[in-house]
């Protein structure tokens, strides 16, 4: 397959812009190229546009080369730049699974791409075959979560693995919630399949939502069209420096990783005991989706009770779904007690 091919042309003759810090990384130098205000701050200069510090932190981590790292404002500035790239507004289109994470569509749409949906099961399995058999000549990119939000389960492997190689285009495979996950993660393919892209995020298990941190781990030779699209400063100096700290020392984030896992596994099984729960599905992330006899029910009442959780049964497949994020294991506590308090004042016999 010829990556080159599936670029938009527009793109693939592009003459980027070239930064000032792009140019000259003048740390040692006065720098009067670049219109900073000279007196320093600790933020008054441009940061580096490439982050090459926090790659390396980063890569090393991982056990993968900088080379085939892009970092992202989250990983939905990465999304948006993969549509952007190899997707020719009005003409192309992607694929993606459904129920799945909304951003795909919402990115799609605002690219003006066309993005189709094939359904998972109902226990939300992938089947290779019913994809190819939505994909066109016109599409471009594939769109799939794993482990799945909202469904929290991992796509089957050999069914990607039969799709990586029956489809001529870009393969997206978001693993956003890759670090609560037992099963390895598919940049150990990287090498494989030359169209694969892995999105991760420091978002989740990092706990560093709010600083907009996200990676993509590809090709050298998609890196290297990511790199030039994407804005000159997209990941801000505070950021970089906050993520280079926080990778210095990752002791409490396992710990807390190990907490959640334990918490998700008691959680659900809590859950389970509940009259109003129909069913817990099985999930490899932080959060459950949990089946209730009346959902919307539940929803209201726990608001009620000032808990939220997220609505998901409009979504395929979800009727009278909820998903909910494992809290701290006494925020947990809270959650199973309402839910007793419901069960108890309602008195439902639903089974
Ligand atoms: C939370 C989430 C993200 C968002 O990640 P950011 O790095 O915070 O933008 C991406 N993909 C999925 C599936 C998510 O659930």
């Amino acid at each position: 397959m010829k990556i080159e091919e599936l670029i938009r042309e527009n793109i693939r003759n592009l003459t980027t812009y070239s930064s000032a810090r792009d140019e000259f990384d003048g740390s040692d130098y006065i720098q009067l190229d670049a219109n900073e205000n000279p007196f320093n701050n600790g933020v008054n200069r441009y940061p580096d546009p490439y982050q090459t510090e926090l790659k390396r932190a980063i890569a090393g981590y991982r056990g993968l080369n900088t080379e085939n790292l892009l970092l992202g404002n989250g990983s939905d500035e990465l999304i948006d730049l993969i549509i952007r790239v190899f997707c020719e507004p009005g003409v192309d289109n992607v694929i993606g699974l459904k129920p799945s994470y909304g951003m795909y569509r919402v990115c799609c749409d605002i690219n003006n791409v066309d993005y189709r949906e094939v359904g998972l099961d109902s226990n939300f399995r992938f089947n290779a075959v019913d994809v190819l058999n939505a994909i066109d000549t016109n599409t471009k990119l594939a769109f799939f979560c794993s482990p799945n939000n909202p469904t929290g389960n991992s796509l089957d492997k050999s069914e990607v693995e039969k799709f990586l190689a029956a489809f001529n285009g870009i393969v997206v495979i978001d693993e956003a919630y890759i670090d609560f996950s037992d099963k390895s993660s598919w940049t150990n393919s990287l090498s494989v399949y030359p169209q694969l892209v892995v999105i991760q995020t420091f978002s989740k298990a990092f706990g560093l939502a709010s600083l907009r941190l996200g990676m993509a781990w590809a090709s050298k030779q998609i890196i290297a069209v990511l790199n030039r699209i994407k804005p000159p400063y997209n990941v801000n100096g505070l950021t970089q420096k906050a993520g280079l700290d926080a990778l210095q020392d990752l002791t409490i984030t396992k710990s807390q990783v190990d907490i959640l896992k334990r918490e998700r596994d008691q959680l659900s099984k809590n859950l389970q005991t509940m009259k109003t729960v129909q069913k817990v599905f099985p999930s490899d992330a932080n959060f459950l989706l949990v089946r209730f006899h009346e959902a919307s029910e539940i929803y209201r009442y726990l608001l009620e009770n000032k808990i939220v959780v997220r609505k998901r049964f409009e979504q395929f497949n979800c009727d009278n779904c909820l998903r909910i994020s494992v809290g701290t294991p006494k925020e947990n506590e809270q959650l199973i007690n309402t839910l007793k308090i419901f069960e108890n004042e309602k008195s439902i016999v639903y089974r």
